[in-house]
């Protein structure tokens, strides 16, 4: 994104210098053409003043034209971020997940470490809303996001894949490290609870790890951390299961 802006300021640049060279230029030239008959010290004077003239008008139109561009840039950037944002969590949603993640995962074939994606599956979360409504589980999947984010290393891609699923995309020297933070994910969630109203809402999450392998693509790195959540469910909740 600081790319793009970079490019819209260097083009407005572009613009407000073409268009002062264009129409002062033009105008000199247009007075000098036809004011032939006139003494050298007059022309210069008519052609100062058709300058000056044109200069102010060029500011005035480019202006408004430019306030205008950034008024389209700022729209832009706002659709931009509503597109990407998972309005409940404030995460990047789906759609962000997936256009970053493919980056991290082309990035990962030229890096040494491991990248590993974490998918994040609250636990028993329908009983959650059953027993104290869906506000409250709203309220329950701000806060375990809340939690994911804190307890992820920096440079982690935190989403919220939809409904009670996150994603955790992230780097390790070794299987042990991506598995330490997705346990430290874990504990977080366990070791912390929510206060709704009157109620302590506690939830556990499961974690299915996948690591990344060449020839791996989004698609294929996800099913494989879906089979590990899967297991880490079956084997009784509140865990993590490893697809090396
Ligand atoms: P499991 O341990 O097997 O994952 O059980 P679970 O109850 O978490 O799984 P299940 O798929 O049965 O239920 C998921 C529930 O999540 C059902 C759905 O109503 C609820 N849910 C999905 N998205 C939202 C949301 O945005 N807000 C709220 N409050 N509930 C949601
Ligand atoms: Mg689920
Ligand atoms: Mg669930």
């Amino acid at each position: 994104m600081d790319t793009f802006k970079r490019q819209f300021r260097q083009n407005q640049i572009t613009l407000v210098v073409l268009v002062l060279a264009a129409a002062t230029g033009t105008s000199a030239l247009t007075t000098w053409l036809t004011t032939a008959e006139l003494s050298l010290p007059q022309r210069l004077k008519d052609i100062a003043l058709a300058v000056s003239i044109t200069f102010v008008a060029a500011c005035v139109s480019l202006y408004y034209t430019v306030r205008l561009q950034i008024k389209y840039l700022q729209l832009h950037l706002r659709l931009d971020e509503v597109a990407n944002t998972d309005d409940l969590t404030g995460l990047p949603n789906r759609r962000s997940f997936v256009r970053h993640g493919k980056h991290r995962l082309a990035a990962d074939r030229a890096s040494q470490k491991k990248l590993g994606l974490l998918m994040v599956d609250v636990d028993w979360f329908k009983r959650v809303n059953d027993t104290y409504g869906h506000d409250a589980g709203d309220e329950t999947l701000r806060h375990i996001a809340a939690m994911l984010q804190q307890a992820a290393p920096d440079t982690a891609l935190v989403s919220r894949l939809g409904g009670e699923e996150f994603t955790v995309m992230c780097e390790g020297d070794s299987l042990e490290e991506i598995s330490a933070i997705a346990e430290a994910l874990r504990r977080k969630v366990e070791s912390t609870s929510l206060a709704y109203k009157r109620e302590i809402i506690r939830t556990t999450i499961s974690i299915g790890v996948a690591i990344a392998h060449d020839g791996d693509t989004l698609s294929t790195l996800l099913s494989r951390a879906d089979k590990a959540l899967y297991e880490a469910k079956s084997d009784g909740r509140n865990r993590l299961a490893l697809v090396a």
